[in-house]
Parts: C-alpha cells; sequence; structure tokens
C-alpha cells in the first residue's frame, strides 16, 4: 500500500528508535504468551514487570521519580501500536487504564508525598493501578455514583460498589470516585472526591467475579466491592470535592488514547486483511482482484488515513497542551466509529476465516466494539460536541 505522503512526517527519529525498543518487547514478552493470557482472562505480573525493565510503563513520569518524562503523546502512539500490531489488544488496554487514566491524576493532583509513594512503583510495573468510576447503576453519568467515602478521623470510610473495572482483579490499587458531600439528595459539582484505594492493606476491599468479556479478554475486568474499607486521608488525590472537576479536566488524555488505539486497530487490520486477500484465491482469482474487492480496499485506505490524520492533529494538539474535551470527543468518536466499521467490512473480505478467534481480524472487530463504548460512548459524545457546536458561531 502506498500511503500519501505527508510533507512532515509524524514520527520522527526518536519515536522510531523508542519503537525498535517497544517492537523488541512485544516479540520477546508479549506474543509467545499472548494466546495463553487471552484463554485464562489474565495477565502475569511478569508482563508488568517485564515492560517496567524496557521502559515502557509511565513513560509521562517526570526524571526526578525515575522516569523519563516523555510527556510527548507520540512515545504513547508508538507503544500502542506495536502492541496492537503484535495482536496483544488486552494488554494494550491494561497498559492504557494505568497510564492514560489513573496517572495523569497522580501526576496533575498527587501531592510531593504520593508521587514519592506511588510513581516509581508505577514505574517498575510493582504497583498496577485501575480506574473505578463505572458502577451497577452509573456509567455514563457519574453524578449517579453511589459509593461513599465518610471522614473518620484521619481516615475516610468507604462503602459501595464498582463495575467493569479493568484490572480489577490482577491490579494493587484502584482510582475510586466516591460521594464525599453527604448529602442524601442528588449529586452536585462538588459532591465528588477521588481516592487511590490499596487493594492489599485494605480489609473489605474485594473483587468480584471475573466478567467474561467478548474480546481484549487478556486484560481482566471485574466489579469491586468496597465493606467499611479505610482509606488514609493521605490518599485522597487532589482537592475534597473536586473529583468530577479534576476528571473533566484530564478526559482529553483518556479520550485522546482511545482514539490513538481506534486508529492503530484500524490500521493493522486493514493491513492484515491486504495481506490475507492476497493469499486467498476464489474462482481462480484472488481474492484481492475481484473489483469489490479493490473498492473496499480503495474506501478502506482513504478511512484509515483520514482517521490517521485527524489523529495526529488531535496529538499534536495534546503535545500543545490545547486539546480540550470536545477536541478530544471528536477524535475518539470519529476515531473508534471508523475502527468499528474498518473491522467489519475486514471481516466480512476474509469470508468464513474471519468468523475464528484465531485470525487478527477477529480479535480486532471484538475489540473495536469496546471503543465506542467505554471512555464515553459515542451518543454522550456527540452530546457534547453538538452542544458546543450549537453554543458557538
Ligand atoms: C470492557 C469494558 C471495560 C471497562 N473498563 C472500565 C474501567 O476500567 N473503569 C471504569 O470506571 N469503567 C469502565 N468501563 C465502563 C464504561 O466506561 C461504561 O460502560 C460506559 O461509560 C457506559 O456506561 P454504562 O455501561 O453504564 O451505559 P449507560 O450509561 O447505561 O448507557 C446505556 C446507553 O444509553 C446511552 N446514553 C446514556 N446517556 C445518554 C444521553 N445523555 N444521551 C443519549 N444516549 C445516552 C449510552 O450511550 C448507551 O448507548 C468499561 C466498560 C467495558 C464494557
Amino acid at each position: 500500500m502506498t500511503p500519501t505522503p505527508a510533507v512532515q512526517p509524524f514520527f520522527e527519529e526518536e519515536h522510531e528508535e523508542f519503537r525498535g525498543v517497544a517492537r523488541e518487547f512485544v516479540a520477546r514478552e508479549v506474543t509467545p504468551h499472548y494466546a495463553q493470557w487471552d484463554a485464562e482472562h489474565l495477565m502475569p505480573r511478569s508482563m508488568w514487570t517485564a515492560a517496567g525493565g524496557a521502559g515502557l510503563l509511565g513513560l509521562a513520569v517526570p526524571e526526578e521519580h525515575g522516569g523519563m518524562g516523555l510527556t510527548d503523546y507520540r512515545f504513547r502512539a508508538v507503544l500502542d501500536e506495536e502492541l496492537v500490531r503484535g495482536g496483544a489488544l488486552g494488554v494494550a488496554l491494561a497498559l492504557h487504564l494505568n497510564d492514560d487514566w489513573v496517572l495523569p491524576h497522580l501526576l496533575a493532583h498527587g501531592t510531593a508525598e504520593q508521587q514519592e509513594r506511588w510513581l516509581p512503583r508505577i514505574l517498575t510495573g510493582e504497583l498496577v493501578t485501575s480506574v473505578a468510576w463505572t458502577e451497577p447503576g452509573a456509567g455514563s453519568d457519574l453524578r449517579g455514583v453511589r459509593t461513599r467515602a465518610v471522614r473518620d478521623g484521619e481516615d475516610w470510610v468507604l462503602n459501595g460498589q464498582k463495575t467493569f473495572i479493568g484490572n480489577g482483579i490482577s491490579g494493587d490499587a484502584a482510582l475510586v470516585l466516591a460521594r464525599t458531600d453527604g448529602r442524601a439528595e442528588r449529586a452536585g459539582e462538588d459532591s465528588f472526591s477521588l481516592f487511590l484505594v490499596h487493594r492489599t492493606d485494605s480489609p473489605g476491599y474485594s473483587a468480584g467475579k471475573q466478567l467474561d468479556k467478548m474480546g481484549v479478554r487478556a486484560s481482566d475486568t471485574a466489579e469491586l466491592f468496597f465493606e467499611d474499607v479505610r482509606v488514609p486521608g493521605a490518599n485522597l488525590i487532589g482537592a475534597e470535592g473536586g473529583g468530577l472537576r479534576q476528571i473533566r479536566q484530564l478526559l482529553p488524555q483518556g479520550r485522546l488514547a482511545v482514539a490513538v488505539a481506534a486508529s492503530a486497530v484500524a490500521r493493522a487490520t486493514l493491513e492484515s486483511t491486504l495481506d490475507y486477500i492476497r493469499e486467498r484465491t476464489a474462482f481462480g482469482t484472488r481474492v484481492l482482484d475481484f473489483q469489490h474487492s479493490r473498492f473496499e480496499v480503495a474506501e478502506l485506505t482513504v478511512e484509515v488515513e483520514v482517521t490517521e490524520a485527524y489523529v495526529q492533529r488531535a496529538v499534536h494538539a495534546f503535545n500543545a497542551g490545547a486539546l480540550d474535551v470536545v477536541g478530544a470527543s471528536k477524535a475518539k468518536y470519529w476515531a473508534s466509529e471508523r475502527a468499528k466499521a474498518v473491522t467489519d467490512r475486514c471481516l466480512q473480505l476474509h469470508g468464513g476465516y474471519g468468523y475464528i478467534l484465531d485470525y487478527p481480524v477477529a480479535q480486532a472487530y471484538l475489540a473495536s466494539r469496546l471503543l465506542t463504548i467505554f471512555g464515553g460512548t459515542s451518543e454522550i459524545l456527540r452530546e457534547t460536541i453538538g452542544r458546543d457546536a450549537a453554543s458557538t458561531g
């Protein structure tokens, strides 16, 4: 495939050097074991410590805490591309939760003491985190969260239930959104706070059953239960009552990350599909040589390139500190919907083999189905984009 040349390549030499490290890591530590992790719905801690050892975790952690301070999101994009290319979609999801949803809160709102306590362990893979916002009764509408934290001396006492929590079984600590205003009526802007809650030293904290996901199965997803869990006051992240504002402030990175992953899934799936239909024959000809297939490939190629250009623009905006929630929502909406459509059409080009889970296209199809749901559903994103469009001009 000949891509339309970019006047200025998106990735520079330093990103390509980093790609070499990421590719070698995926080939050595992930690909040989991935099918087993996928079957067991769990990956071992050794994957995290190996990723930490290779310098692939917590890229944005500053040097003073032992990190590399790589705030240029293109490095994260390279890592995502390499995991997706290696078919390790579950690993990409698990790392994404740790690095794009939890870490930004610790970097932006953690105190010096908290950063010193947690960041070095995140870098080595000794501390694996989850983001725990969603509850059985509240997903899109986080003001419906019912988990409560009540002050008791220096501590908080946490009660409630979360669901769909990635790394919920394998992780060590969860960034929990809990109601802290003590009121009974519908929550307001200042009703919630965020806490990093450790599983190991917290009696009353338990993970429920492993949820049986249709895709990205190597990453565990679970319910979490908190029953009179004592959380030290020193584990409050940011201001009391500031939880929702902090989430909104850092939403652009989470949504951008999904857009980047979606773009990578679309690209990798198109390429593996081309490989397949170049080889596969029917009626004495390669499937690629049917006019219908060429038209499909033409449309898919353009869709993938347009998506890449749009997502890359969002990455540049993020790097410049200019990506707001609306911009990130647009990128996520576009890229995740394209990934869903591209993987569906690529699956069709595979015929029956596309339906078999051993084929990358089947895994990509199932994974991309998640991308329009989590981190903000496409409906919520369209609300955000539409409201902004209606309020300007
Ligand atoms: C595999 C997986 C992993 C996940 N990982 C995590 C995680 O690690 N941590 C975490 O906290 N959460 C996680 N989630 C939860 C995810 O973010 C939520 O599922 C998502 O935000 C949607 O919430 P919901 O499932 O409660 O759907 P609901 O909010 O009940 O939505 C149901 C439907 O109603 C639509 N809808 C809702 N509100 C509106 C509206 N205002 N206008 C129009 N339509 C609307 C939605 O778009 C959707 O189609 C995960 C989910 C999945 C499936």
